[in-house]
Formats: structure tokens, sequence, C-alpha cells
């Protein structure tokens, strides 16, 4: 467009005048000018940082560096930064983060001892002390075909029912202690496995630790199980450093609600036994690596550590031999396969 004829005839004095005190509207485009240039100049400058930056923040950090890969197939998670002391609010939101997070790991996580009613499930918590749910499962069609109802087995003679279970070792003790729980539950409950824990708990032989996989598993009631995998992975977490599975037990209580609690202890121990091993930890293949503290305790090459892995996560047979049907894993072979 042409100039106004009128405009071209300003003297160089006024046009002078004009630009020494710049009207509201150049002075507004001036600022936006400024204010532009000054963004431009902070983006570049941002930029020309974050280029320097590592890629992998607190890469050399021994809390701060998850796997580049994990074991769900997944890129790793930003390392959270644990500091200690932890306030009770960032525990808290940890702890169920690590719970949220081992949901999506495990969906199909579950009791792993077979049982199809209340009574075999608490003899086979019984049995499971001292050695694997594996063999557990392995020696408990035999003596469940044999024995059936706690009558059966308060009645069995000792003898036979030791060499039914002597795959499960302690095998004299562990007679003794099954065909005393089958008394008791045919004497004091009419045969019927009570669904209460202060009953439960008066059994012989059954302790929280059993009564609470019993309550959780086969009446639906919620509980928290201990066992070894729950304990070391909970200290290892730093959510406590009790040895006490009773303190660890009303600690976790009072950071998850009740309806988490069965599904959190089935995670939590399909973690111990599949990735967060108590002697080697494949921490490099861990996809919680970011929320732990005790990263590096184990094997941190990805490789290595993929190696490491048991059951499903490293395509190996589960524990049970009749798992659910969403279980993505192969199921267990009996005893004389095995
Ligand atoms: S394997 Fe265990 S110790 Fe290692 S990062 Fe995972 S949860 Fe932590």
């Amino acid at each position: 467009m042409s100039e106004a004829p009128g405009k071209s005839k300003r003297s160089p004095r006024k046009a002078t005048a004009k630009k020494a005190t710049p009207t509201k509207n150049t002075k507004k485009a001036t600022a936006t000018k400024s204010t532009a240039a000054a963004k431009k100049a902070t983006t570049a400058a941002r930029k020309a940082t974050e280029a320097t930056k590592p890629t992998k923040p607190a890469a050399a950090k021994s809390t701060a560096k998850p796997a580049a890969a994990t074991s769900t197939g997944k890129p790793a998670k930003p390392a959270l930064k644990v500091t200690q002391p932890e306030s009770r609010l960032s525990l808290v939101r940890r702890a169920r983060r690590i719970n949220r997070e081992l949901a999506e790991v495990y969906p199909y996580a579950h009791p792993e001892l077979d049982f199809e009613n209340p009574f075999q499930l608490l003899v086979a918590t019984v049995l499971s002390a001292q050695t694997t749910d594996l063999r557990v499962n392995q020696t408990t069609p035999r003596l469940f075909a044999a024995y059936p109802t706690p009558e059966d087995l308060a009645a069995a003679n000792p003898e036979e029912v030791e060499e039914l279970i002597r795959p499960t070792g302690f095998f004299r003790a562990k007679t003794k202690s099954i065909m005393g729980l089958a008394a008791a539950l045919r004497d004091r409950h009419g045969g019927e496995v009570p669904g209460r824990l202060e009953d439960l708990v008066k059994l012989p032989g059954v302790g929280r630790k059993t009564a609470n996989v019993v309550l959780g598993n086969a009446f639906g009631v919620p509980g928290i199980t201990v066992d070894t995998h729950f304990g070391r992975l909970v200290r290892r977490w730093k959510w406590t450093d009790s040895e006490d599975p009773e303190k660890i037990e009303a600690l976790v209580c009072d950071i998850f609600p009740k309806s988490d609690w069965t599904m959190l202890s089935h995670r939590i121990i399909f973690h111990g036994r599949r990735i967060c091993h108590a002697r080697k930890p494949a921490c490099g293949a861990c996809p919680i690596a970011h929320l732990c503290p005790a990263y590096g305790e184990g094997e941190t090459d990805p490789e290595k550590a993929q190696k490491l892995l048991k059951y499903e996560k490293g395509g190996l047979p589960g524990q049970r031999l009749k798992p659910p049907p969403d279980y993505p894993g192969q199921p267990a072979p009996p005893l004389a396969a095995g």
C-alpha cells in the first residue's frame, strides 16, 4: 500500500521528536517485541542447558538408575529419589505407588498353593513351612485323595501320612501338626475350617501368617501375609526395618486400605519369588527399580539380570500344577516328572 501524501511531508524534526516520545501503540509494540525476544532467549538458553545434561537423570547415583528396559519390556520409568529420613506422607505415597505398579506387572497374582477348599488350603499352608509351594503342590494331590476331610486325616495311620508328605521335609513333625489340626477341626468345629482369625490361631500349628492366608484366599477376608519374601522386600523398600512379622503386618495395615491387603500380599510375594530374590535380586530387570532405595543390591546389568528371572518372567514353569486360567506361564510338572 502507498503512503498518504501528507505524511511524507512531515519534518525530520517532528519525526525525531516522535521517535523520542513514542505513542501508546508504539510502546506496546516495543514491549511485545522485547518480551518475545526475551522468551526466545530463555528458550534458547534452556535448550542449550538441556543439550549439555546427561540423557538419564542421576545415572551415576546408586538409588536412581533403573534398567533401560524392564522385565515387562517397557522402558524404565524415571527414578524417584528416596531421601532419608523420608516423611510419613512420602513413604505412604511411594508404598502405594509400588503397589499400583506391581499390580500392572502381576495382574494375575494369586496364592501359589493348589487347593479346592479351606481345609486343603489350611493343610497345604502348614506343609509349606521350610519348603517351596511347588514341592507342596506336587505332594498334596495324593494326600488329599487319600484323606479328603478332617475326619479322614484325623483317623489316619500316622506312618502312612508320613510317607505321603515325606517330599515336603520335616515329615514326622508335619504329620503330627496336620493330624492334630484335623482332629481339632473335627472336635471343635464340626469338621469345618472356621472363618475367623481368633478361631484359626487357636488351632494347633496355625499362626497369624497361616490364618491370614486362609482368611484372604478361602474366605475373602482381607489379610496381610508376612512371609519371608514379604518381610525382605518391605525392608529393602525401607517401609520398615523391623524383622518382627506382627509389627510389619501392623505397619502395612496402616499404609493400605483393607481392600488392598490380600492382593498386595500376593504381588509382593510374586515379586520376591520372580525378581527381587533373597540372594541375587535382578535389579537390572526390575520394573519398580525407580521406586526402590535398595536398587543396586543385586545385578544391575540388564542382560545378566534378565537371566536371573524365575517362573513365568524367566519363561519357566510356575509353582502351581493347576494355576488360575489367567496365569500366563506354564503349569508346574507333577512330582514324578519334576
Ligand atoms: S530387584 Fe528388589 S532390590 Fe532390586 S530394584 Fe527391584 S525391588 Fe529393589
